[in-house]
């Protein structure tokens, strides 16, 4: 995966970009992403970017030297961070910068941080050395506190680039339904196409609920269907994930977004009004609770399906 390549042209590639332009860089900048590894490689070419003369080349003597971890106003930290290592930070802050320039610390995954080295950093970031830039990777928000968050920046990556992102995966995994398919299902997040494009389990699944949306006509379809779904709780819970992302991409397609018709959902858009749509969310929001409050599973698929059937009956 050329991560490079792929985030490049990310807006919180772009903010930074442009606050170096400015002479306007903030003290503290917090990167939020669900998806770890986009994540963390967002926070290292906003280092890049901040101490390469161009801006992030990622190939000048600068660059080189960062990637092969010979930049000493870099420092990158990926583990928990405890107290003593946070103060030491805050020690190190102080300290002038080799190259004169900006000192640099990428602290990621962030939320792993317990609370006592969180709030060693908070007045370092509240009041740092004038050439001292914080930046924080968080794919868990709730785990970082309020005090530290509301100090820095936010940057929030809105996902990669589909179509970069499918070329990425093709060149990984070969041209296959099921890989553009897991780009049009990932919403933009690379670790979720990832997994997607190489779950077998994943691909069958989805192949069984879109059947099962675009065929069931009659109610004799309902027992036979009934045998295609595993009814525990975690499956039928799967199931309505699966469904809610198949509704979402449909509804997408309607508004002419045309990547996302892959793996057959061009063809549900056919069958599935605006008002199909509502009253199938709508299904699958109380198939949940009803999974939720303990109903059985064998019922919850009942009412799924019968549900679905109607939805379609309603809406010819
Ligand atoms: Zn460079």
């Amino acid at each position: 995966m050329d991560y490079r390549a792929l985030l490049h042209g990310s807006n919180v590639l772009d903010i930074v970009r442009r606050d170096k332009a400015a002479g306007t860089l903030s003290h503290a900048y917090a990167v939020f992403a669900d998806d770890a590894d986009c994540c963390r490689e967002l926070t290292y070419l906003i280092a890049e970017t901040i101490v390469c003369p161009d801006g992030g080349c990622g190939v000048c003597n600068v660059c080189t030297m960062l990637k092969d971890g010979r930049n000493g106003d870099v420092k990158i930290y990926d583990e928990a961070l405890g107290a003593a290592a946070a103060e030491k930070i805050v020690e190190d802050a102080l300290m002038y910068s080799v190259s004169g320039g900006n000192k640099i610390y990428v602290i990621n995954n962030a939320e792993t941080m317990n609370a006592s080295a969180q709030n060693k950093l908070l007045k370092t970031i509240e009041e740092p050395e004038d050439n001292v830039i914080f930046v924080l990777g968080i794919t868990k928000p709730a785990a970082v506190a309020q005090t530290l968050k509301s100090r820095c920046k936010k940057l929030y990556f809105q996902g990669a680039d589909l179509n970069l992102l499918l070329s990425q995966l093709i060149e990984e995994y070969g041209d296959t339904d099921s890989v553009h398919r897991a780009v049009a299902f990932s919403d933009g997040n690379v670790g979720r196409a990832r997994a997607m494009a190489g779950d077998a389990a994943f691909a069958s699944d989805t192949d069984m609920l879109i059947a099962l949306l675009r065929d069931m006509l009659k109610s004799s379809q309902v027992c036979q269907q009934e045998k295609s779904l595993k009814k525990d709780k975690d499956s039928m819970l799967g199931y309505i994930d699966i469904l809610e992302i198949i509704l979402r991409l449909i509804s997408q397609y309607k508004r002419g977004d045309r990547i996302c018709g892959q793996g057959g959902i061009a063809e549900l858009a056919d069958k599935f009004t605006d008002a199909a749509l509502a009253a199938t969310q709508y299904l699958l929001n109380d198939c949940r609770r009803r999974l939720e409050s303990n109903c059985s599973p064998v019922s919850v698929a009942d009412t799924l399906l019968f549900g679905i059937l109607e939805v379609k009956y309603k809406c010819r």
